[in-house]
C-alpha cells in the first residue's frame, strides 16, 4: 500500500516523503489528490486534452519558475498536474506514453 504526504500531494512507496522527508502518517486513499507531473504550458495543454479524453479528472496549477523566468522571460510558465490517487497509475501511463512518443519524434 502506497503512503501519502498531504503536504506535498505525493504518493510514494518509501517510509518517508521523498520531497519533504517527513515520515508518512497514512496510506494513500482513493480520493487523495496526487502530484502527477509538471509540464511547460504547451505540453500541459496537450496532456490536459488526453486526460479529459480518458475521463480522468485532474487539477492544474500554474507555476512560474523563478529561475526559468529570469532566463526565458516572464512568459515562461509551467503547469502542475494533480490527479486522484485512484487514477494515478493510469494517468502516469498516459504521461509515459505521451511524452516518450513526443520525445522520439524530436
Ligand atoms: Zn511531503
Amino acid at each position: 500500500m502506497a503512503k501519502y504526504c498531504g503536504k506535498c500531494f505525493l504518493s510514494f512507496d518509501d517510509e518517508r516523503c521523498p520531497v519533504c522527508k517527513r515520515k508518512s502518517e497514512r496510506n494513500a486513499e482513493p480520493d487523495d489528490l496526487c502530484f502527477l507531473t509538471e509540464k511547460e504550458q504547451i505540453w500541459g495543454g496537450m496532456l490536459a486534452d488526453v486526460l479529459a479524453q480518458n475521463n480522468i479528472p485532474f487539477e492544474q496549477k500554474s507555476t512560474m519558475g523563478a529561475g526559468m523566468a529570469l532566463r526565458a522571460g516572464p512568459m515562461f510558465e509551467t503547469i502542475r498536474f494533480y490527479v486522484f490517487y485512484r487514477h494515478l497509475e493510469e494517468a502516469r501511463k498516459i504521461v509515459d506514453e505521451l511524452f516518450s512518443a513526443s520525445a522520439a519524434q524530436e
